[in-house]
């Protein structure tokens, strides 16, 4: 059985810089496209539901898949848990009156998709090649091991993005991160900086504000896209400086962050002192390994058919972020697992 670890694996990503993930996979570049892939022929496994991650919604599809007999193999992907053990507290998922943490819900989640049989392992989708006609789908994982799947259920979500900058991908681990929840900790008492408009970045920089000194918020635009709800909070926390209209030019420092250089839509520079970046603006979806078999939109969402977790292969089916770049809730990932799992139940009862 597949433990949790007592620091969401997520968080030791972020605080290890990826070292403990390279320890267990391998050095993977997961950018490669599948035709890239050295394609292994080794050890093979036949299953009937294969799950790729191990988020909200391929939890929820493990655990209608096991409780239907399918006896669902689970690999985890990079990111054991998903993207909610980056997060404290989740309020909105229904079921839980007094809110509850994101990796305290996705080790329940695991228990029960554990408890009615689903095999949960370590490890990560490589590279695949998919029946067009459907029948069995090849998965290789970890460049190594193939799955022979009768169904595979998609449900890799989302990788947050980082703005692009060399000296970003200087202080990454030391000063730079993608997740306050996680690394906020070590900024306790210290200014730091939070880049982006959205709801996340509003949320970072208040969750940010409760132990740091001071937070700065650098939106490139004149407004926040952020909700009402949490543009309000951004207002009401007073140590948060909003700068609309500025982007960071540089970050700056010796071994760790120092400070990052903005400009403003007038093209003027400013300094501001920080020991903590944190990037906030968006995520990308982790399909590339599937582009050459299964549809996308333009940012690289699996298209599935309106209504259906089905996408343009039979047996293939996609669940959670990596289809749905709108809502992206735990909620609605938990749904659209579920729909994955009965999609799959019953293309196995009609095909086999
Ligand atoms: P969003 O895509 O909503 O926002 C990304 C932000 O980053 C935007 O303000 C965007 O600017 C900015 N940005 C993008 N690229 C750059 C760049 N290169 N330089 C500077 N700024 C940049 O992503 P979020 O992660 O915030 O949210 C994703 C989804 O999840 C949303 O639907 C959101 O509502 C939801 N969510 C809900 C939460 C909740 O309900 N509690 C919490 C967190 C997220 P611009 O506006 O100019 O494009």
């Amino acid at each position: 059985m597949v433990q949790f670890l007592a620091i969401a694996p997520s968080k030791l990503i972020n605080h290890l810089d990826c070292k403990i993930v390279m320890l267990k996979f391998g050095s993977i570049n997961t950018n490669k496209k599948s035709s890239d892939k050295p394609k292994a022929e080794g050890e093979s496994e036949k299953v009937r539901v294969l799950i790729l991650g191990s988020g909200p919604a391929g939890y929820t599809a493990a655990i209608y898949a096991a409780r239907a007999n399918l006896k669902p193999v689970m690999y985890m992907g990079l990111q054991a848990g998903g993207q909610l053990t980056t997060t404290t507290e989740v309020d909105n998922f229904p079921g839980y009156p007094e809110g509850v943490t994101g990796p305290k819900m996705m080790e329940d989640l695991q228990k029960q998709a554990e408890r009615f049989g689903t095999e949960v392992r370590w490890g990560l989708a490589t590279s695949v090649e998919f029946n067009k006609e459907g029948g069995a789908h090849k998965v290789w994982i970890d460049e190594e091991k193939i799955i022979e799947a009768e169904t595979v259920v998609i449900a890799t979500g989302a990788t947050a993005q980082y703005l692009g900058l060399e000296s970003e991908e200087k202080f990454k681990g030391s000063g730079v991160s993608a997740c306050a929840t996680c690394d906020g900790f070590f900024y306790r008492g210290q200014d730091v900086a939070v880049v982006g408009g959205g709801d996340t970045a509003a949320e970072e920089a208040t969750y940010l504000a409760g132990i740091c000194n001071k937070v700065y918020l650098i939106i490139r635009k004149p407004i926040m896209r952020a909700s009402k709800a949490m543009q309000d909070r951004v207002a009401r926390t007073k140590n948060i400086e909003v700068l609309y209209e500025h982007n960071t030019k540089e970050i700056i420092g010796g071994q760790t962050v120092e400070g990052a250089i903005l400009t403003n839509s007038k093209g003027e520079e400013k300094k501001i002192d920080i020991t903590g970046f944190f990037v906030a603006i968006g995520h990308k979806p982790n399909s590339e390994i599937f582009k050459d078999y299964l549809d996308t939109d333009e940012t690289g969402y699996l298209n599935t058919i309106p209504g259906t977790t089905k996408t343009n292969i039979p047996g293939v089916f996609a669940c959670g972020d990596i289809q749905d770049k709108h809502y992206r809730q735990a909620i609605t990932a938990a749904g659209s697992g579920c729909m994955a799992a009965l999609d799959s139940e019953k293309y196995l009862g009609e095909r086999y």
